[in-house]
């Protein structure tokens, strides 16, 4: 079956204001040669820590700027390339939900029109009746109650707002819907409602969603596949429960020792990342890990890992995975 979206070795490098760093030219690579797909009925999340790219591969998709290199493919078409006067048709088909509900309604609308106003933009309702009832429809999907359609958004609670920045992107009847950091202005309880929420109108309409989270915390319960992303790249892709159980890049393995476990008394080992991201400006040579990864060896510094397949089958950029199982450290992280 072919994929809602496929991104295709995907580059976004920025020149530097000014253009010059040390008397050449200067680029950040905040992309650089990403490729996924999404299912219809999947959810793929995109993780990684602020400044790895992840926003600007959604944004990349939205075609809120052109890509530097690679393609964009949804419903089997490249959009990437499209005009843009022929892509505004397709808009319909993607539709994305933003992290601040609060900026992301406008206030002077109510609800009724922030809903409606896809809704007649893609001549999705033939008359009056047929936009009330869809109107009524989302409401009931998103769990509002019917009548606070006609209030305006200052009147709701953040997670309240975020529901109806959902209904919003429903209302155009998308394949594909891109979540970035939905939940991440959310308080802690309303995330959950808000991730619960979603996953189920994944399953009921059959979505291709894409979250993109900083948090590897907030998709261990709601998504299909993970790919954690650094530097630019994605580094690991997994099933879900193969990538919280057996992480099997370095980086993955860290982030996941943050997470809580449910369970008491099984605690992840902590593993404490020495530094900060290196600046996407100059990457480090070879695996752009090596400068914070606990397992460094001497081809790490030299030698750009690419993501290939496990012996578990999932995929992780890592050379460790070329050495003996008794000499790679991952390879003792097995399913539970
Ligand atoms: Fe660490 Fe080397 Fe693997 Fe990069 S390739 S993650 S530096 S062990
Ligand atoms: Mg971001």
């Amino acid at each position: 079956e072919q994929p809602v979206l496929e991104v295709l070795d995907l580059k976004k490098h920025y020149p530097l204001r000014g253009g010059l760093l040390g008397g050449v030219k200067g680029y950040v690579y905040a992309v650089d040669g990403v490729s996924f797909h999404v299912n219809r009925g999947e959810t793929l999340s995109i993780v990684g820590e602020s400044g790895c790219g992840k926003s600007t591969v959604g944004k990349a998709i939205l075609r809120l700027f052109d890509i530097t290199d690679g393609q964009v493919v949804l419903e089997g078409t490249r959009i990437d390339t499209m005009p843009l006067g022929t892509l505004r048709k397709r808009r319909r088909q993607m539709q994305v939900v933003f992290q601040d509900p609060f900026s992301s309604l406008n206030p002077r609308m109510r609800v009724r029109d922030i809903l409606a106003e896809p809704i007649r933009n893609f001549g999705l309702a033939k008359d009056g009746a047929a936009l009330d009832k869809r109107l009524n429809e989302l409401m009931d999907t998103v769990r509002l109650p019917r009548e606070a359609i006609n209030r305006w958004p200052h009147e709701f609670s953040g997670g309240q707002r975020q529901r109806i920045g959902i209904a919003r992107a429903l209302a155009a009847d998308p394949s594909l819907i891109i979540c970035d950091e939905a939940v991440s202005a959310l308080d802690v309880s309303v995330k959950a409602q808000i991730v619960n929420l979603l996953g189920d109108l994944q399953k009921e309409l059959g979505l291709a969603l894409l979250f993109i989270s900083h948090d590897l915390a907030i998709v261990e319960h709601m998504t299909h596949r993970v790919a954690v992303m650094y530097l630019g790249k994605i580094v690991e892709v997994a099933p879900r429960r193969e990538l919280f159980a057996a992480p099997k890049h370095p980086y993955t393995e860290a982030l996941l020792s943050a997470v809580p476990v449910p369970e008491p008394g099984a605690a992840r080992k902590r593993i404490v990342l020495k530094g900060d991201v290196p600046s996407p400006i100059n990457p480090p040579s070879g695996c752009r890990f090596h400068t914070r990864c606990p397992y460094v060896f001497d081809r790490c510094r030299v030698d750009e890992p690419r993501l290939q397949p496990t012996e578990s089958g999932h995929f992780a950029a890592c050379h460790l995975h070329d050495l003996p199982a008794a000499e790679n450290p991952l390879a003792r992280n097995t399913p539970l």
